[in-house]
């Protein structure tokens, strides 16, 4: 907690909009979680939203060398659902997933999946986008060594809402234009405009994704992990 009595240079002011979404979870936050059951993430972004750049979330204090001004700035939720915190959060995420790129040139795919299995997304978020991924992966990888005879590199990432912020899960792949074979000591590259026939490769999307579904079996409790074939590792934007 802070408890200093200078005045606060308040930069911020001067851009500040005159509500913040912090101000509307303040005054409706608590009735909408009576009406609607928020996961635990759901609710964690909601607290963080609100505690942001409060007192709550403590401070520090930067001194200015030349003149020994104080300004003091509340600490951030770093949360990346945070509008506050977000584009930073993104900022460094971006940079960060530069350094997986290969100098190749790339291709943007993307998976969607039947509005019918929303329901069972919903409740059984981790096993069924689990899925989603593993049959992306799958289906580019077969393509991948069906159409190049070998190894394509795949970065995924998963997409919960659609662009007017209705539910709608969809996978956003980054796919190599090429790949390594097999013995490892080629690169085969794709032309630049084509990739993979793109009805096959739905279908052979849509068939995995499918078959995987009637044989998920759901863990009873939640947290439960499903097992699966891959490791991904979940950082997410
Ligand atoms: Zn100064
Ligand atoms: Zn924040
Ligand atoms: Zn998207």
């Amino acid at each position: 907690m802070l408890n200093i009595s200078t005045p606060v240079t308040d930069t911020d002011s001067l851009t500040k909009p005159q509500y913040e979404v912090a101000d509307i979870f303040r005054l409706y936050g608590d009735e909408y979680q009576r009406r609607y059951r928020l996961s635990f993430e759901q609710s964690q972004v909601m607290r963080d939203v609100l505690e942001c750049r409060t007192t709550v979330m403590g401070g520090h204090v930067d001194a200015c060398d030349q003149c020994g001004g104080l300004r003091i700035s509340y600490n951030s939720c770093r949360n990346r659902h945070c509008p506050k915190c977000g584009s930073l959060v993104k900022a460094e995420w971006l940079e960060r997933q530069k350094e997986h790129l290969l100098p190749v040139h790339y291709f943007h795919v993307i998976f969607t999946i039947d509005h019918a299995f929303l329901p069972l997304a919903r409740v059984n978020q981790k096993a069924v986008y689990d899925l989603l991924f593993h049959s992306a992966a799958d289906t580019l990888k077969a393509f991948g060594r069906r159409y190049l005879g070998g190894e394509i590199g795949i970065m995924a990432i998963l997409h919960t809402w659609g662009q007017t912020l209705t539910e709608h899960p969809h996978l956003h792949c980054l796919v190599t234009g090429g790949a390594l074979s097999t013995d490892r000591q080629r690169w085969r590259s794709t032309t630049p405009d084509f990739l993979f026939p793109v009805e096959k490769l739905s279908a052979h999307f849509r068939e995995m994704f499918c078959q995987g579904i009637a044989k998920l079996t759901f863990p009873r409790k939640s947290g439960q992990r499903v097992k699966t074939k891959y490791t991904f590792s979940e950082e997410i934007l």
